[in-house]
């Protein structure tokens, strides 16, 4: 495995580390206010984009941990990458975060279920829409396989990685790319536990050569403008992007499939309100796995501060859902209140190494 030549976070691992949950509550709140004042005085990532992937659909009652009061069984929720730039050492470097694959990623269990239950045509040309893949979007942004320094996931929940690094049956899409992923999700993907079982890809990870992976033990600050946030509890090794921008800084995940569900009394959509406000509740988790439930809401809190406010509509904050609840015909009551739309900053272009040389 190889190893990583970041800054880290020291006030986020001290805070990870206690024991007891509401007192880590209340220090990962500190570290948070002090995490965005360090990256915010960086200035901003080089350039930003992000790619719509597919939208798919996915049961209500884990979307909205169960508050949202719909008859629709399924929201529709958009999957999207982030590019993102940013200076290490003086050279550009170049992370996907969120290249899914979803191709493979269809014979995750609980997608392949959904597909024998509708049928191939009903759930992948009626219900799921294909915007673009990964290749294509690089393609536009002029990128090509060997400008990509960096992939991660916010976690891998569907995700078969073996396409772009390598592995059984697959050869790397992406000649020199590494995997920046955390030892506990690396470590349970490769033993699932029943109750984590249908939302991984089969085999999504065997053969990954072991020098395309970069384990991480805490929150890594890649450069200035970004980092990645360790943000346990969806999965046991969940994590975000931090992205600073002339918009604000950004936090990507899917912790939440909903920018509203951080603040969630104000969210227009019926039940999340009245639920926020019936349990005292800060944020509204995504609740299809709960791994640990307690340690997502607490880095929804760690999410949140680091974002904070929007600079459009202080009321909601700066969390840019991964995968975003989308307006559909199929989801009636169930569109977002507010939206970033898409987050765009400066220019991708090709890295150092590929600049042509002047004359
Ligand atoms: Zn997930």
């Amino acid at each position: 495995m190889s190893t990583h030549p970041f800054r880290t976070f020291p006030e986020l691992d001290a805070a990870s580390a206690d024991p007891h949950a509401a007192s880590k509550l209340r220090k990962l709140r500190r570290a948070g206010e002090q995490v965005r004042e360090k990256i915010l005085s960086e200035g901003t990532a080089e350039a930003v984009a992000t790619c719509p992937l597919i939208t798919l659909p996915y049961p209500t009652a884990f979307a909205f941990s169960g508050a949202a009061r719909s008859p629709a069984p399924y929201i529709m929720m958009t999957n999207r990458m982030t590019v993102v730039q940013f200076r290490h050492e003086g050279a550009l470097k170049t992370l996907l975060f969120n290249p899914t694959d979803y191709e493979r990623g269809v014979h995750g269990p609980f997608y392949w279920n959904l597909r024998q239950k509708y049928g191939a045509f009903l759930s992948e040309k009626v219900l799921s829409h294909r915007h673009g893949t990964v290749q294509s979007h690089l393609a536009q942004l002029g990128l090509r396989p060997d400008d990509v320094d960096y992939i991660a996931f916010d976690h891998l929940h569907l995700q078969d990685v073996r396409g772009w690094l390598g592995g059984e049956g697959a050869t790397a899409y992406f000649p020199r790319a590494k995997l920046l992923v955390m030892r506990r999700e690396w470590e349970l993907v490769k033993d699932l536990h029943p109750m984590q079982y249908p939302w991984f890809v089969p085999h999504g990870t065997d053969g990954v050569p072991e020098d395309r992976v970069v384990l991480l033990d805490e929150s890594i600050w890649l450069g200035p403008g970004v980092a990645i946030l360790s943000t346990p509890g969806h999965t046991q090794g969940n994590m975000s992007l931090a992205v600073n921008t002339d918009r604000g800084l950004f936090v990507v995940s899917e912790n939440a499939v909903a920018t509203e569900c951080f603040t969630p009394l104000s969210s227009g959509i019926p039940g999340i309100k009245a639920a926020a406000d019936h349990l005292g509740a800060e944020v509204i988790l995504n609740g299809n796995t709960r791994e640990n439930s307690l340690d997502q809401y607490s880095s929804m809190v760690l999410e949140k501060t680091v974002a904070g406010p929007s600079k459009i509509d202080p009321s909601f904050v700066n969390f840019f859902p991964s995968s975003e609840l989308t307006a559909s015909i199929y989801a009636p009551g169930l569109s977002p209140t507010f939206s970033h739309g898409e987050i765009s900053q400066g220019t991708v272009r090709r890295g150092s190494a590929h600049a042509p040389r002047a004359a």
